[in-house]
């Protein structure tokens, strides 16, 4: 057995309260906080930088089960005691991270990559803290705590994801949705993996409630973010980010944030890089949020004095689609520890820029569309210099949102589509398809980023519509 230990402990500094990572627990009992996973930093200290490196490498995308999945491959970080027979792994994590250059290069940023997370069995980053999770949950059913389901509430990626962990570990699952306010592609994973799947007539923060009361009951065990065990496996992103950069540490993180989970997640994994000295400096986290789901940004620009929860409105960025964070504090936590910012974007503004980024070879979700409209207004207001290397996660494949990209290109949306593209419908023969040719137009999906005017200037490349 592994020398390594982690437990369950309080966030509120004046308390302190531990618990065992198989008891059934999500707050902190005794002052009501949140509760993170701790390490013992003792013992993982005790092996040198350059030999965590070495294991790390060693095992990456290799084949020795499981140690070939980007979050298992660093399982003493992770969940040190849990035994390989109760590891639920779908391969993982270790997700491309390319060089955007061209993108870069329109928004005048020659350093900027892009961690494609939806490269991933369920389509979301979300599979990084579920493995951890359903892993843990299957340990304890083997050990006999009487667990009969795992359930969740969901903006669509999380109840995709817990959904095929449990069908892998075959462990019953239930997912809350908010009808309607969900993509059909993420609406049909649970579905397809005989979850129970509850469509109500609310938003994610009413099923954040209402699963928060089912599963007082203690046979039914939470797997929203609340539950730290998550933010183990999604803090190995920030880690694989800098061992993708030979254990360099970038400038700048980009993550579209909701209920601020994943933005702790990836200052934890940071955090105990530096404290183990593997990197010694950490980058600045920027938070990206959709300003129709802004409740953090609010906060923000009161120097988080103050956090008011707000009613989420309908955006194009459902997955981020949350009023009322319940990881706040601890987005906060980080964002001290690591210099950071945030900042929104309109409707207008994250579809244009994951659709120029689509134009650059990329295939983007709407909220790595947030992400990039705030890498570029950032960028403009030189909060991010140009020198900078800069990351942004990419959090979704975009094959999961293709409702919204059809709408765009069709010019179905509220506003004007910058970089419409039509498909031209014609009769198989040669002399039309010899017409069309003549539409053929340079690439050039940069010139409006640049420009500060407003949405709809008329473009020359709307020669690329059919009408
Ligand atoms: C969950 C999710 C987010 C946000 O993560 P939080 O931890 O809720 O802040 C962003 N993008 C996508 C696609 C997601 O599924
Ligand atoms: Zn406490």
């Amino acid at each position: 057995m592994s020398s390594y230990r982690a437990w369950f402990q309080c966030i509120n500094p004046d308390c302190g309260a531990a618990y065992p990572l198989d008891a059934i627990v999500y707050h902190c009992q005794k002052c009501g906080s949140l509760l993170e996973v701790q390490h013992d930093l003792a013992a993982l200290s005790a092996r040198r930088p350059a030999a965590w490196m070495r294991l790390f490498e060693n095992r990456y995308k290799a084949n020795e089960w499981p140690y070939g999945s980007g979050v298992w491959g660093k399982k003493e970080w992770v969940l040190p005691e849990i035994s390989d027979q109760n590891v639920v792994s779908l391969y993982e994590g270790g997700t491309n991270l390319f060089w955007a250059e061209r993108f870069g290069k329109v928004i005048g940023l020659s350093d900027l990559w892009i961690k494609l997370c939806g490269n991933t069995h369920s389509g979301s980053f979300k599979d990084l803290g579920m493995t951890v999770l359903v892993s843990q949950v299957k340990q304890m059913i083997a050990g006999g705590a009487p667990i009969k389901a795992v359930a969740c509430a969901s903006t669509g990626d999380t109840s995709a994801a817990l959904s095929t962990y449990c069908a892998a570990a075959g462990i019953p699952s239930i997912v809350l949705l908010p009808r309607g306010k969900i993509s059909l592609a993420q609406l049909i994973q649970p579905v397809s993996n005989g979850a129970l799947v509850l469509s109500l007539d609310t938003d994610f923060d009413g099923c954040m409630r209402l699963v928060q009361e089912i599963t007082k009951d203690p046979t039914l065990y939470l797997a929203n973010s609340m539950n730290s065990l998550r933010v183990e496996g999604q803090k190995t992103v920030g880690i694989e980010i800098v061992q993708q950069f030979d254990w360099e540490a970038p400038d700048v993180i980009v993550i579209p944030g909701g209920n601020l989970g994943n933005v702790s997640a990836l200052g934890q994994g940071l955090l105990l890089m530096n404290r183990l000295g593997l990197i010694a400096k950490l980058p600045r986290i920027v938070v990206a949020q959709a300003e129709r789901a802004n409740p953090l940004y609010r906060s923000y620009l009161r120097n988080f004095e103050t956090f008011e929860p707000i009613h989420a409105q309908k955006t194009l960025a459902s997955a981020i689609q949350i009023g009322n964070p319940v990881s706040f504090q601890k987005a906060v936590r980080t964002l001290r520890q690591f210099n950071g910012m945030v900042e929104q974007a309109t409707e207008g503004e994250l579809a244009d820029a994951a659709a120029m980024g689509d134009r650059t070879g990329m295939f983007n979700c709407p909220h790595t569309g947030v992400a990039l409209a705030v890498l570029i207004k950032l960028l403009k207001a030189g909060e991010i210099d140009k020198a900078e290397r800069v990351v942004i996660i990419s959090t979704a494949h975009g094959l999961k949102f293709v409702e919204m990209k059809v709408k765009y290109h069709q010019g179905e949306l509220e506003f004007p589509s910058r970089y419409a593209n039509h498909p031209i419908e014609l009769p198989a023969r040669l002399d039309a398809i010899k017409d069309a040719l003549g539409k053929v137009r340079p690439n050039t999906p940069g010139s409006a980023l640049t420009d500060t005017g407003p949405h709809g200037a008329a473009r020359q490349d709307r020669a690329w519509s059919a009408s």
